[in-house]
């Protein structure tokens, strides 16, 4: 069993990179995958542990993309999530730069959140988010803030009231168009995947989402995330048949984060998820082969 979609304390999950491999030897994981959000500290961070102790361990990260025009003033798109997956050789120094300018377009609106939540009476300084966010401060720590300050009763409170998209204090991030993305991430070694198709609104349409997974195809997907801690039979099914269709990989992890996500466990997700180590074996397959 394998485990190629996780999160550490370097984005927004709760384990260390080392606890994490621990974690991943103790469920006897034949193999993991980190995949922070837009950055890659955790992997460099476990990497040493995991080949102390042997675990097969796959280099990735998630990155959040925007699709389509850009949207009229006031109105905004849906961030699409996408995976990308060094299997074989580690991503280029090119690769890590193209991360560092989104993460720099990230601190920008942490930035911006801080000014609007100012302006509405919350006293917050981004020193007091970034001491807990550490490389990817997101919205999650802001609401952690925002709990301990009593400016909210809980997280999901304190997105309702300031952070959500279209909230009182929501301010746009820039972020890569998910092609754009796509095509970057091939170009510079990488095999994207996209993470949890079945969020985008495009899958209330067996044929829409379909058609959207064949034009990312046409920009160098190589993969889409069929095995997920959230999907039904049904959902895998439909993932698997749009795949082998497209001659895409089909990838597969729980989404892990440790106390931010409570009830998801690594490897099995809520439960019942078991991947094999066949769907590795493929995307390496791929990969040496891109
Ligand atoms: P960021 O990348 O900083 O924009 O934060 C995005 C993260 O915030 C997502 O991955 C979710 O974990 C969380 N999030 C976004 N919108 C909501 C919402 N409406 N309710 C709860 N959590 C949310
Ligand atoms: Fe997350
Ligand atoms: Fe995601
Ligand atoms: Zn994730």
């Amino acid at each position: 069993v394998i485990d190629l979609h996780t999160h550490t304390d370097q984005s927004d999950g709760t384990d260390s990179p080392a606890e994490l491999v621990d974690l991943a030897r103790g469920r006897n994981l034949e193999a993991l995958a980190i995949t922070d959000h837009d950055t890659l500290a955790g992997y460099d961070l476990a990497a040493p542990a995991a080949a102390a102790c042997g675990l097969d361990l796959v280099c990735g990260v998630e990155v959040s993309t925007r699709l389509g025009a850009p949207p009229p003033p006031g109105a905004r798109r849906s961030s699409i999530h996408l995976l990308a997956y060094f299997p074989v050789a580690a991503p280029s120094r090119e690769f890590r730069d193209w991360l560092l300018k989104w993460q720099r377009a990230r601190r920008e609106r942490n930035l911006r959140l801080i000014a609007r939540l100012n302006a509405l009476g919350v006293e917050i300084a981004l020193e007091e988010v970034e001491a807990i966010g550490k490389y990817m401060t997101g919205r999650p720590h802001f609401a952690r803030i925002l709990v301990q300050k009593g400016h909210a009763g809980s997280i999901q409170d304190a997105f309702n009231r300031y952070l959500a998209d279209g909230a009182q204090a929501s301010v746009e991030r820039d972020e890569p168009e998910l092609f754009e993305a796509i095509a970057a991430v091939r170009e510079m070694g990488g095999i994207p995947s996209l993470a949890h198709p079945m969020r985008l609104p495009e899958a209330a349409s067996p044929s829409a989402l379909e058609e959207l997974v064949r034009r990312a195809r046409g920009h160098g997907l190589g993969g889409i995330e069929v095995y997920y801690t959230d999907h039904t039979a049904a959902h895998t099914e439909l993932l698997a048949g749009i795949a082998s269709k497209l001659g895409l990989v089909a990838t597969g992890g729980s989404d892990y984060h440790g106390e931010n996500k409570p009830g998801i466990f690594l490897g099995s997700g809520r439960g019942p998820l078991k991947i094999e180590k066949r769907v590795l074996d493929r995307l390496r397959a791929a990969a040496v082969n891109s």
